[in-house]
């Protein structure tokens, strides 16, 4: 992609409005543009980085068994009504009248509308287990939408729903998902902690809330400070084995959020207590018939006799990773996007567009990068270099190689990583090496 012809709006001054870095930088690299509160558009670079998180959400769940579908925004009340959901959920349920004056919602989450389809075509348990899953947006009418698309009332989530045939099964379902969070939030180069949690509207007993520590986050966490050092997925099994012993292993270090946690009476040694703020980017139940019973959501067992589904969910907020990333990965300068997640592999900056050298390396090391596969963002803009940096800086590529007349006096173009802001002269091909 040229960057001249490249829709990227960036702002050079912080927007007055933003209160957290990556709502600034997510404005100012001209990633969303808020549309009604809480409510955003999403341009081009931010889409991309958006794509990219949600690919590996999919892959992730894809490879835990889950399978992809797609339900609707737009739901029946009457759906809620059956759950007794309807009442219960308040302020935060957008609710709509059709022309024919029935009672349809913007859903906040999809246990009902799954259930219903479960119900619709699951006859036996030798149909179990079943993981749905989808990626779509959902709308809450948060009372206090803020920090971006960290907090939006429109917003994309993934949630997969699990059914089981016995408590069993749904713990093990329970496990996968908790091992495939692990997975998925690690792809991205974050360190989410699992930490006790309470159910909220969403019902059960068990529940864990996957969080990324960092000082804007809204919810208060504690847990052991052996947290802080600790790879947990360092030995950690494959989906398909037995993954007791790994969760026993990950839920004996204590971590839990302010609703679970009762000062005084943790397991923990004070002085080895961390307690700090943190944002929550994933958060799964395990609620067993919760769902199932009042909706009639049954199979023949092995023996005949109806059985109730034994019932989980499992939630990420894809949209809020972007923020989540972005605040765990940033200086003074902008975003420093991880490898995974960026919007570009690289950015190609020419310092002297119409210098017919500088012009044929660049188009050359354009070509060559993007038919290698990697996605180049390509600085061909006639703009001063100072300009070119502070973009490049700002919206984060993992590489910037950067090419002008005086290094190819000398065969050199530079090579930058920005996580490390290290620099390198080398020669054409070096670089494509390095790349490729
Ligand atoms: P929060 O405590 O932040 O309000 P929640 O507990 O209400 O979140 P869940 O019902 O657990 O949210 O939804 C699953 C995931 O969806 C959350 O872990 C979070 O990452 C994401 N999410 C929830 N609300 C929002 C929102 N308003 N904007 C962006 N992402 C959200
Ligand atoms: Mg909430
Ligand atoms: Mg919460
Ligand atoms: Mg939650």
């Amino acid at each position: 992609m040229r960057l001249s012809s490249f829709f990227m709006p960036t702002l050079k001054e912080s927007p007055a409005d933003a209160q957290i870095v990556s709502h600034k930088l997510m404005l100012r690299a001209g990633m969303i543009r808020q549309t009604s509160a809480g409510i955003y558009a999403w341009l081009p670079l931010g889409w991309r980085v958006l794509q990219k998180i949600e690919q590996i959400v999919r892959e992730e769940q894809d490879a835990a068994g889950a399978q992809e579908i797609l339900m609707p925004t737009i739901q029946s009340a009457d759906l809620w009504r059956e759950s007794g959901r309807y009442d219960d959920y308040g302020k935060e349920m957008l609710r709509i009248t059709d022309r024919h004056d029935r009672d349809m919602l913007y859903g906040p989450t999809n246990e009902e509308m799954v259930t219903d389809i479960f119900r619709g075509f699951v006859r036996s348990y030798r149909q179990l287990p079943l993981n749905l899953y989808h990626i779509q947006w959902k709308f809450r009418d948060e009372i206090r939408p803020r920090f971006g698309v960290m907090r939006g009332r429109e917003f994309l989530m993934k949630d997969a729903y699990s059914f089981d045939i016995d408590a069993a099964g749904a713990r093990r379902s329970y496990q996968t998902m908790f091992l495939a969070y692990l997975r998925t939030f690690a792809r991205m180069g974050l360190k989410a902690i699992p930490m006790r949690a309470d159910t909220g509207p969403i019902g059960g007993d068990l529940s864990h809330e996957f969080i990324i520590l960092a000082e804007t986050g809204e919810s208060g966490v504690f847990c052991h400070r052996d947290w802080m050092n600790l790879d947990v997925l360092a030995d950690a099994p494959g989906y398909g084995d037995d993954l007791q012993a790994f969760f026993d292993k990950c839920t004996g270090i204590y971590a839990a959020t302010d609703e679970k946690h009762v000062p005084g009476e943790s397991p923990v040694p004070e002085d080895q207590l961390v307690s700090a703020r943190g944002i929550e980017v994933g958060h799964i139940f395990y609620f067993g018939t919760k769902y199932s019973k009042p909706m009639n959501a049954v199979v023949a067992g092995p023996d005949g006799n109806p059985v109730l589904a034994e019932m989980g969910s499992y939630g990420i907020g894809v949209s809020r990773l972007a923020g989540a990333i972005i605040e765990a990965s940033h200086d003074d300068h902008g975003i420093i996007w991880p490898d995974s997640v960026a919007p570009f592999n690289v950015g190609l900056v020419n310092l002297k567009p119409g210098d017919s050298q500088t012009d044929t390396v660049c188009q050359d090391l354009y070509h060559k990068l993007r038919a290698a596969g990697l996605d180049v963002l390509y600085d061909d803009r006639d703009e001063r270099p100072g300009v070119k940096f502070a973009d490049m800086d700002l919206i984060g590529l993992p590489w910037q190689l950067v090419v002008g007349p005086r290094g190819l006096k000398n065969g050199t173009v530079e090579l930058k990583r920005r996580a490390t802001g290290q620099k390198e002269e080398v020669s054409e091909e070096f670089a494509l090496t390095r790349l490729i």
